[in-house]
């Protein structure tokens, strides 16, 4: 007999407000699982008010235990929006199934995960760029706003600190989680603590673990003064504070509890950068390295192999040298200088031949050609210009370097081998 699970989700928003619930989704598996196979037993877990952002989801966890424990033969969902819409945790969850060996099908999507082929056209189909654009549908938005406006929290989880009652935020009851958010803000106002040390004492306080990301999360948060911010809107008096106002823009000025955002990351190589191993399109990630250095990555979603943006721009920096110069050049007119320059030098040669043979006055004929080599002379200075003023790709800003990778550059492959990888820029026909 096998053993077949399956996974249905629906965040309240959008199944009032788009097709498929529940329901439906559990019919669709069902009728899978039947038309598929004569023995087999079916338990299928249901996620209700979920999002698909995180993989912090009850249901989710406890569907990943079992079918570990429980040796499950497959796990069968509607389709993939119901399980992620993050490529990345998506690769994650293949991952584990695949470590597992579980079978993780699609059904809407009529995909086999579990087979190379099957991922490989997940990635590379544009299910997922359709995915990551319904992220947040104008509508789904407007409905939100409206919430917001009036006084109503549509979110699923609070911040540490707030219940959800009757869909509005109010201070919680339980009065260590409070004590908590307080000693953070009393404590970060105070100036007395690294990010280290303070995470140290809600350990040993508390006996909570708080992430670096979560920390900042908490100590921007303007709920805490009882102020709701979302997407431009801005109401106060929202819900009851619980952090004195004061100490909350004390805390918030404390630099060394600021970070820059994930915005700040730019990734120069966005959306060119191929894993020619297994010939998909290599997807932008992130992560923190020492003291907090936050390093850019593209990951092979299918072998899950990463490049730096640092590395790869310090194996190609000759070559991407090569295009800045192009660019400086280009901007400054640098290929017309040169097209002028010889346009100028064969009418000189033109007059070369005219006064051999003898149809030219001599001195018409030295007029002519020194004005000629005037204008190439300062035509020349100019592109001397030009090129004293080349600038190191290394040097300009990763914005500046995103520019002139995406106007010179189709494609950039990576091969990995055992323990490194080679690169190779393609660069545009122009
Ligand atoms: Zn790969």
């Amino acid at each position: 007999m096998i053993k077949i699970f399956g996974y249905v989700r629906e965040s309240t928003m959008q199944q009032a407000m788009f097709g498929y619930n529940i329901e439906e989704q559990k019919r669709v598996i069902e009728d899978y699982c039947k038309y598929h196979y004569s023995d087999y037993k079916l338990e299928v877990f249901e996620e209700r008010g979920k999002s698909a952002r995180s993989l912090n989801r009850p249901e989710l966890k406890s569907l990943l235990e079992t079918v570990k424990k429980a040796k499950a033969d497959k796990v069968v969902f509607h389709s993939l929006d119901r399980l992620t819409r993050d490529i990345k945790d998506l690769y994650m969850l293949i991952e584990f199934f695949d470590k597992n060996k579980i079978e993780l099908v699609s059904v809407m999507e009529s995909l086999d995960l579990s087979t190379a082929i099957g991922r490989s056209h997940v990635f590379n189909s544009g299910v997922y760029a359709q995915l990551e654009s319904e992220r947040t549908s104008e509508r789904t938005i407007r409905a939100l706003k409206q919430a917001v406006l009036e006084g109503k929290y549509p979110f699923s989880t609070p911040p540490i600190g707030y219940e959800r009652v009757d869909k509005r935020l109010v201070p919680t009851q339980d009065k260590e989680q409070l004590d908590l958010v307080q000693y953070i803000f009393s404590s970060v106002a105070s100036n007395e603590y690294t990010l280290e040390d303070l995470q140290h004492e809600i350990r040993i306080r508390f006996g909570k673990k708080v992430s670096d990301n979560r920390l900042r999360k908490i100590l921007k948060e303007k709920l805490y003064i009882g102020t709701m911010e979302y997407r431009g809107i801005v109401v106060e008096n929202f819900c009851e504070g619980i952090v004195d106002p004061v100490i909350f823009n004390r805390a918030s000025k404390n630099h060394a509890f600021r970070k820059q955002s994930k915005k700040n990351l730019v990734y120069v190589f966005k959306n060119i950068v191929r894993c020619t191993n297994c010939d998909v399109p290599m997807v932008q990630t992130s992560g923190t390295g020492y003291k907090n250095k936050r390093y850019t990555y593209y990951m092979c979603p299918v072998c899950g192999r990463r490049a730096s943006q640092e590395k790869m721009i310090e194996k190609k920096n000759a070559q991407l040298q090569k295009i800045t110069n192009l660019y400086f050049q280009d901007e400054e007119g640098y290929s017309e200088k040169k097209k002028e320059i010889s346009h100028l030098r064969k009418r000189q040669r033109k007059l070369i031949e005219e006064q051999k043979k003898h149809e030219l006055d001599e001195d018409i004929f030295y007029e002519l050609y020194i004005n000629l080599d005037d204008e190439i002379n300062l035509l020349q200075k100019g592109i001397d210009g030009i090129k004293k003023n080349n600038k190191l790709f290394e040097n300009l800003s990763p914005v500046f370097q995103k520019d002139i990778v995406h106007k010179y550059i189709q494609n950039v492959e990576i091969r990995f081998n055992n323990r490194t990888y080679g690169i190779n820029i393609i660069q545009k026909d122009m």
